[in-house]
């Protein structure tokens, strides 16, 4: 080991002129040297792409990164490139002589690092020109986007646990800045992986203030962002911190709202009162979309207000506020969106601005409604006479709702019934019976979704540390319990002494006398085996693996002894 130890830190000097690996990336890359798959959960920024960058070098064959949008293989390509290394990329700009003679330099071993977006492997003769490559190295970039339940769904990431095997099932390496339990899972089922090496590292951004303000009208969120803007909303918390929350509303930021009427209305409300902003959503035109982001990356522009379409990809250092003026579907799409601030490190401001009867709101918009099994069998049964067809006419020829029916093609592209490419459906057998269609996985993800919610109104609601609450959902434990960093810890003399006095004295382990801790394994009489997630606020979070998060009252599970700790 001290050889390949040696060997890690020359590699590391002579292609990339660093001294030292930053932590987590050496022991990523050395179990992938070995063959063992790996799925890393990393924050952005904290040098993902060194890792199979280095690999790719020190490995006999290629390494193929699968990254769902141009825009980020652009910017890493730019980079390796400075670097002196070969990297090629494999897209649909390419012409076809481009694209071959890209390939061409894969197969003579010229270019050790070669891009490319799922839906090439759906291209027959990018998979032909594969064939005789000895790929060594198989990467998924932001592999959340297989999770099907998740708000960044890529359908053609689920075609490359195929396209991996037709290349000759290479060690795989999955990588995602953010991913809950559950999606992890996902990714290594769907992905079909081996025994990974599972690592999370660092979900904590220290340098993020946290806070939520709520609200009881729909009118009051304005004045919300109205007095953060001017100010004026400072009142209970130190000098210091003051003086910092203020003036991060002076930097670039982002306002995130549910819906692109929102957004635009937002931006309008800002310029208004003299705060540079424009909007951002995914039914802007193109060019406008382009404007608007190149301008605030530039910095040209101060303020964004968008809707999720807005983000992925950006990669702006001094963000220093992202406000959400809407409660995201879940607590790792609002930390993800949240998390687009600070990423230089400074001080950066995130607020949650919530209305109670709005929790709920953005999984309705982005969910539909449900699928049920009559519906299921009649745009079964449409798709038999068509065939072939958009979604858009699937719906109308069943009379089935739209998201309804996309679900439905989801189910049975699972199944390898039907096929769907942008929009268009292709059935692909028709030796199924469209009554029994299995909806279990439909119950599944409603669940799934509820359960996420709640955790998200949790982090609303609750009194005591955010950052302790967003560790926890992370299965990463904040020492102490407390910080210097969220309104509930730094609001007020007592809040700022209790954050204080945990700084001074970790946490001393009583919780641990029953052996109840955050990450701990844990079984429930009635719903089997799950994984404690996150203790405070007298209460006790657990996902289950069949029920979703279930949240218990502590002192019944102590008093009745309803959770007994698991071994591994
Ligand atoms: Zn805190």
């Amino acid at each position: 080991m001290a050889t390949r130890t040696q060997d890690l830190d020359a590699a590391l000097r002579r292609h990339f002129g660093h001294r030292s690996f930053r932590p987590g990336q050496r022991e990523a890359i050395e179990p992938l040297l070995e063959g063992r798959d790996v799925l890393l959960v990393m924050p952005t920024g904290a040098g993902k792409s060194l890792i199979y960058q280095l690999a790719a070098q020190l490995l006999p064959g290629v390494t193929l990164v699968v990254s769902p949008l141009l825009a980020l293989m652009k910017d890493q390509v730019d980079a390796v490139e400075e670097r002196g290394m070969e990297v090629g990329v494999v897209d649909s700009t390419l012409t076809e002589s481009q694209s071959e003679s890209q390939l061409h330099d894969v197969e003579s071993g010229t270019t050790k690092l070669l891009y490319v977006t799922p839906e090439r492997f759906d291209n027959a003769e990018f998979m032909e020109g594969m064939r005789g490559v000895d790929v060594s190295l198989f990467v998924v970039d932001e592999a959340h986007c297989i999770s099907q339940w998740g708000h960044s769904f890529r359908p053609a990431y689920l075609g490359l646990a195929a396209a991996r095997a037709a290349l000759g099932s290479p060690t795989t390496l999955a990588l995602t800045a953010t991913a809950s339990p559950w999606v992890r899972e996902e990714i290594v089922q769907r992905l079909e992986m081996r025994r990974p090496a599972v690592m999370s590292r660092g979900a904590d951004r220290p340098n993020l203030f946290l806070e939520a303000v709520r609200v009881e009208r729909e009118s009051d969120d304005l004045k919300v962002l109205e007095r953060m803007f001017a100010g004026e909303d400072l009142a209970g918390y130190g000098d210091d911190l003051a003086r910092d929350l203020a003036g991060a509303m002076e930097g670039s930021g982002i306002v995130y709202t549910a819906t692109t009427r929102a957004a635009r209305e937002t931006a309008e409300w800002l310029q208004a009162r003299g705060v540079e902003a424009d909007y951002y959503h995914g039914q802007r035109r193109k060019s406008d979309r382009t404007r608007v982001q190149d301008a605030f990356l530039s910095g040209e522009l101060r303020v964004v207000v968008a809707t999720n379409a807005f983000g992925m990809g950006v990669d702006k250092p001094d963000v220093r506020f992202v406000v959400h003026r809407d409660v995201p579907a879940s607590l790792e799409a609002y930390y993800q969106e949240a998390g687009r601030a600070g990423r230089d490190g400074g001080f950066a401001r995130c607020t949650l601005i919530f209305r109670p009867g709005d929790i709920g709101r953005a999984a309705f918009l982005g969910a539909g409604g449900e699928l049920t099994a009559d519906e299921a069998e009649r745009a079964a049964r449409a798709l038999r006479e068509l065939r072939e067809c958009t979604l858009t006419q699937l719906s109308e020829h069943s009379g089935v709702g739209r998201a309804d029916v996309a679900r439905l093609i989801a189910i049975l592209e699972g199944q390898g019934i039907a096929r769907e490419r942008r929009g268009r459906v292709r059935l692909l057998r028709d030796d199924f019976d469209p009554a029994a269609i299995p909806l279990e996985e439909e119950e599944h993800r409603r669940s799934y979704e509820r359960s996420r919610l709640e955790m998200m109104r949790g982090y609303a609601d609750t009194g005591e540390c955010r950052r302790a609450f967003i560790l926890g959902y992370f299965a990463e434990e904040l020492p102490g319990g407390h910080c210097t960093m969220c309104d509930n810890d730094t609001r007020g003399a007592a809040a700022r002494e209790r954050a204080a006095e945990a700084a001074d004295a970790p946490a001393n382990g009583t919780d641990a006398a029953d052996g109840l801790t955050a990450g701990r394994r844990v079984r429930h009489e009635a719903w089997g085996e799950g994984t404690i997630h996150r203790m405070g606020d007298g209460a006790i979070t657990v996902l289950f693996e069949s029920e979703g998060y279930k949240t218990l009252d502590i002192g019944l599970v102590r008093d009745r002894g309803l959770l007994t700790p698991v071994d591994d």
